[in-house]
């Protein structure tokens, strides 16, 4: 990655591109082509359970920056956590569906977003850093400049972003797909109630707006109205489309 680049230095942006493009497939292989792709693959999920992947360094790789107690502590305990409440998780959502009994569906529903979320960006994380940090790719560097109008300012933008995050949270350069733009978002928390990087197949919206004016407040009937109107069609045409 260093060799071709003539671009400002930068601590974490390219890593954070490459490792969002990592887990999209269709991605990895432009990535693969311009030759800038991660190092190693993110091993993040390994027969059938998601896994605590290991470093792509040492723990003592970062310092001063980032000191090997903090990183050891943050991965192996922390990002443990979540590996650990997301395979249980879906033991329980496993479980639930075999008897019947959704009675716990929300909370489920709410764990599984905040260990699934919480193992997605760390993961993402351990590679959108680097001991010494890179440069910005030429690739990358025309998205950056062409989305945000120059490097600096994308980076402006980031570091501003992700300080003004509010109580905790996560700053997160990704790219927009609808557009195939680069934005930057904050992620306050980050498990309400999606999986970052997920893709969706089939929605339904449950605003009030969506359904008020003919069911009233009945939202179960229009969930089952939905449900009768659900075109399964277009959610495989978009799983294909995903695992291409
Ligand atoms: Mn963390």
């Amino acid at each position: 990655m260093d060799g071709k680049t003539t671009r400002r230095r930068v601590i974490t942006l390219a890593g954070a591109v490459g490792a969002i493009a990592a887990v999209r497939p269709g991605s990895m292989r432009q990535v693969a082509q311009a030759g800038e792709g991660p190092k190693a693959p993110l091993e993040a999920f390994k027969d059938g359970k998601y896994v605590l992947p290991s470093l792509p360094y040492a723990y003592d790789a970062l310092a001063p920056h980032y000191d090997a107690a903090t990183l050891t502590l943050h991965h192996t305990k922390h990002h443990a956590g979540y590996v650990n409440g997301l395979n249980a998780t879906l033991d329980k959502l496993a479980e639930a569906r075999r008897s019947g009994d959704f009675a716990a569906i929300k909370a489920l529903s709410r764990d599984l977003a905040f260990h699934g979320s919480g193992h997605v960006l760390h993961t993402l994380f351990w590679h959108s850093m680097k001991p010494g940090g890179s440069q910005v790719p030429d690739s990358l560097a025309q998205a950056l400049e062409a989305d945000f109008g120059s490097i600096q300012a994308a980076q402006a933008q980031f570091a501003t972003a992700t300080l003004a995050v509010e109580a905790s949270g996560w700053g997160i350069l990704a790219w927009e797909p609808l557009s195939g733009k680069l934005v930057i978002l904050q992620a306050e928390r980050h498990q309400d109630l999606t999986i970052w990087g997920v893709v969706p197949l089939l929605v339904c919206d449950v605003w009030e707006h969506a359904y008020y004016l003919q069911y009233r407040n009945g939202r179960a009937a229009w969930v089952e109205a939905f449900m009768k109107l659900a075109d399964w069609g277009f959610a495989a045409t978009r799983l294909a489309e995903a695992k291409r």
